[in-house]
């Protein structure tokens, strides 16, 4: 499925394949557009799924899917472990759950795979400067596949940011600039600067092509599966761009003949305290009201989420929902998450775990579905999380100190 155009998602114009992003007609966001059957032979499924199979063990084993071949890329990313957590189940009530552990990246989220797609791009489009606007976890990956492509980055960052997401940055050796404001007053920021300077912003004039690397989602999902689907998917939201994507690829490949079925039921989560698309959802509204975040969820706090829209169409006609969680139950989803699968998760794990909890504990879930549950990002980034969530035993360098330790606590216990 060679990439054809640029295509409005609203109006349908069509634009060449270059860092644009809005349409000059209608403002609508721009998305990649493929070949249809009608202007390029289709290939036939057993030798998609073999040209798949033989490629590399990472996203690019899908560039038959993408806008870019993303040959001799610097800094794989992708083909991350699908977990059957069986223990988790037990405690919901379920009977198959399936952890996509996306922390498993090479900067530990699931932003490796949208930035390798938009940087792939921006190279074939010549672009020698790679920017973005962050809220966090995409300024670690911005930097890291920058440096590792050689290429001079600038990334602009709220500045009550998580002090390892900062540090887990400039490391590499980027220009960081911290913007005293939140996430959406960065992102306004740099959409003017983007139109000032010749540089690539990944999730603003880019941001067609960084869309696209959401998708590589579920297909690892279905080829994960055995070449099937899930029944659920329970996914996070910040700007509704990884929600969305994921049921394009799902769509892409039952049309591609490589899974049949139906599409799963989507079930976005967000945090309570930057919840403008449940607050839509739950107002049955086509539309979502900006609001102010103030959540322990950094990485999902997007106000003013640009595809909210298209998340509640998303979730309203595969029969799923979108709910919220407070920064409580974000703390108990990630201990949950920990004790019953090993995996530690920063706080947008926590939010889909609890979504995951509170959709089982109210009975939405029948017990013979099969469900993935999207973990996007690494624990060790939102450590303060973990703060106060458990005790430590405190002895001396004695057998006997552990001895009555031990006897303290089996006491209290
Ligand atoms: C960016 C991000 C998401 C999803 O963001 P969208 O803007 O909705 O695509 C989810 N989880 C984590 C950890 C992220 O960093
Ligand atoms: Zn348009």
């Amino acid at each position: 499925m060679p990439p054809e155009s640029l295509r409005c998602k609203e109006c349908k114009t069509e634009y060449p394949l270059e860092a644009l992003y809005v349409c000059e007609r209608c403002f609508g966001p721009l998305e990649v557009a493929y070949a249809t059957e009608t202007t390029s032979p289709a290939i036939d499924p057993a030798e998609l799924k073999r040209r798949i199979q033989a490629g590399p063990g990472s996203l690019w084993r899908y560039a038959d899917f993408l806008p870019t071949q993303g040959r001799g890329y610097p800094l794989p990313a992708g083909w991350t472990p699908l977990i059957r957590a069986d223990r988790l189940a037990e405690e919901l009530g379920l009977r198959e759950v399936y952890v996509k552990n996306d922390a498993a990246n090479p900067t530990h989220s699931f932003k490796d795979r949208v930035v390798s797609v938009a940087l792939a791009r921006a190279r074939e489009l010549g672009f020698k400067t790679i920017a973005c606007a962050s809220t966090g976890n995409l300024a670690n990956a911005v930097a890291a596949h920058a440096a590792a492509a050689g290429l001079e980055s600038f990334v602009f960052i709220p500045a009550d940011l998580e002090e390892q997401k900062i540090l887990a940055t400039g490391i590499y050796g980027t220009n960081l600039v911290s913007v005293n404001g939140n996430y959406d007053e960065v992102n306004r920021l740099c959409t003017e600067l983007a139109g000032e300077h010749e540089w690539a912003f990944v999730n603003i004039n880019l941001r067609p092509y960084y869309a696209e690397g959401s998708k590589t989602l579920a297909y690892e999902i279905v080829e994960q599966l055995s070449w099937e689907l899930p029944d659920r998917v329970v996914a996070p939201i910040a700007s509704g761009s990884l929600f969305t994507k994921l049921a394009r690829g799902f769509d892409e490949w039952l049309e591609a003949g490589l899974v049949a079925g139906e599409l799963p039921r989507f079930n976005g989560a967000q945090a309570a305290g930057c919840s403008p698309v449940a607050q839509a959802f739950a107002a049955g509204r086509d539309f979502c009201q900006p609001v102010k975040p103030e959540t322990i969820a950094k990485s999902l706090a997007i106000g003013n989420p640009a595809d909210g829209p298209y998340a509640l169409d998303l979730a309203r006609r595969s029969g799923g929902r979108i709910d919220s969680v407070t920064d409580e139950e974000i703390r108990e989803g990630i201990r949950l998450l920990a004790r019953t699968t090993g995996i530690f998760t920063e706080t947008a794990g926590g939010v889909t775990t609890a979504v995951l909890k509170q959709l089982a504990d109210r009975g939405e879930i029948d017990r013979d579905e099969r469900v993935v549950v999207l973990i996007t990002g690494e624990g060790l980034k939102t450590l303060e999380c973990a703060r106060g969530t458990f005790e430590t035993w405190e002895i001396e360098p004695t057998a006997r100190s552990f001895e009555q330790a031990r006897e303290r606590l089996v006491l209290a216990a």
